[in-house]
């Protein structure tokens, strides 16, 4: 699909807002959690369809699929929660109310990574607010968004009120471009790179738009010397590996105390080499292949260019070309050093980097040490060290001894160059809400 069709989707969508903006919310709510128990009793196919279009494996995708379903659920539930305020007045005869109303036709631009619960989680928002959406999937994707529709459709949600544009790469920056600038649509919220989030941020400046922003991270992984190295492991495999490393929570950085330095490799180097890749549908298999060939080609340079540097492969340090041309092994390399691409840059693939420290500053300055502040993991049994440095970690999110923290009661989002606002819990409804000052007069 191209500018046209998406000219097409929003007329739809203002349309529909027109009726949609003045249902109740216990018929929004009604609706949604129509459409969340269709998501869920074809959750196998939908996670089919999504194995087949990106290559995760099948038991990731069905994680996916019951991840997120849980925030049309959770929206569901919201919608009838979003409440106003009578706040006291200094005059006797003057009244003020203060209401939250939709903003109106909301455009959601989403990535490959979580086909269906990045939409979900835009689109439970903005639904229960009493928005109306235009969604333009990733083009590597679009398939897992059309069956979401499909049940969309199905459960009731009325003609008009959820589109899908669909589009190759070559046309999402004009359908970007529109979306932004296209004075029907009341705010966007995209989840993507953070080149492409600068973008959207400056062309949605011509009509000051309401804007989220969920972009890339960097999230640094800290193994104090007080850890438990067992739970280090695990939650760093679980941070760093799911979803073959294409996560923006995903742990891009460890960072390891000397005390606790040997026994924390060995062990993570043994959890690594029991990983099983492979085609997504077959059984047993954890991690699948790379996206698409970009993603491979970063993914390869940036590892080439650190082994160049000196950087040692513990494990994998190349591709697992016998599987299929988009497989990367699973990679752990050591002596990382700051003049190596892999130091700075988000890598979003399969590849643990580990660098060393000794004072607990030292950690938590180089932690910090970044444009980018999504999420943030560090393991401590020291009660005092864990409220110290979860104070002090530049992050939106932060993993204290738990490498896996997202869900819909929560609030997710960055700080930094890694976004604008929160997705999910109560806060999320915020996106697609603004909120109007009534004052009556005169009584
Ligand atoms: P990635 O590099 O991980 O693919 P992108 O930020 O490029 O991340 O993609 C995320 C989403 O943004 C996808 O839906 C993609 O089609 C869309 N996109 C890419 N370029 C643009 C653009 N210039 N304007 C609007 N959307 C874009």
């Amino acid at each position: 699909m191209g500018v046209e069709d998406t000219e097409g989707a929003v007329k739809a969508a203002a349309e529909a807002f027109k009726t949609w903006q003045f249902t109740t919310a216990k018929q929004r709510a009604h609706v949604l959690r129509q459409w969340y128990n269709l998501l869920e009793a074809n959750h196998e196919s939908i996670a089919e369809i999504m194995t087949a279009e990106s290559g995760k494996p099948l038991v990731e995708s069905r994680a996916e699929v019951i991840y997120g379903n849980s925030f049309i659920e959770w929206f569901s539930e919201e919608a009838r929660r979003i409440q106003g305020e009578i706040v006291q007045s200094p005059i006797p005869t003057k009244k003020i109310m203060v209401v939250k109303q939709p903003i109106g036709v909301a455009a959601l631009i989403t990535p490959w990574n979580f086909p269906h619960a990045m939409i979900a989680r835009k689109a439970g928002a903005a639904l229960a607010a009493g928005c109306t959406c235009v969604v333009k999937p990733a083009e590597d994707t679009p398939l897992t968004a059309l069956a979401m529709a499909h049940l969309a459709h199905e459960a009731g949600i009325p003609k008009g009120v959820f589109n899908i544009i669909t589009s190759d790469r070559a046309n999402a920056a004009s359908i970007g471009k529109y979306l932004c600038e296209n004075p029907l649509v009341a705010g966007l919220s995209f989840t993507g790179s953070t080149a492409v989030g600068k973008l959207l941020y400056r062309q949605c400046a011509s009509g000051i738009k309401r804007l989220g922003l969920e972009l890339g991270g960097n999230a640094p992984f800290i193994v104090f010397n007080s850890a438990n190295v067992e739970k280090a492991t695990k939650g760093a495999l679980a941070s760093k590996f799911r979803n073959c490393g294409q996560t923006c929570v995903a742990a891009n950085r460890f960072l390891v105390q000397d005390g606790i330095y040997d026994s924390f490799v060995n062990s993570f180097v043994g959890h690594i080499k029991d990983i099983k890749m492979g085609e997504g549908t077959q059984p047993g298999v954890t991690t699948g292949p790379l996206i698409n060939h970009a993603q491979f080609e970063k993914v390869s340079s940036i590892v080439q260019d650190a082994l160049d540097k000196g950087a040692k492969a513990l494990v994998g340090g190349k591709s697992a070309s016998s599987l299929g041309e988009l497989f990367y092994e699973p990679t752990l390399l050591i002596d990382v050093k700051e003049n190596m691409r892999v130091y700075h840059e988000e890598v979003f693939g399969p590849v643990a980097t580990i660098v060393k420290f000794k004072a607990e500053e030292e950690g938590l300055k180089i932690a910090n040490a970044t444009e980018r502040g999504l999420a943030a993991y560090f393991y401590t049994e020291d009660v005092a060290q864990m409220f110290r440095i979860s104070q002090g970690l530049e992050a939106g999110m932060v993993g204290v001894n738990e490498g896996i923290i997202s869900t819909p009661e929560a609030p997710f989002g960055g700080i930094k160059e890694s976004g604008l606002g929160r997705e999910g819990s109560h806060h999320g409804i915020e996106d697609y809400t603004y909120i109007k000052y009534v004052c009556v007069g005169n009584v």
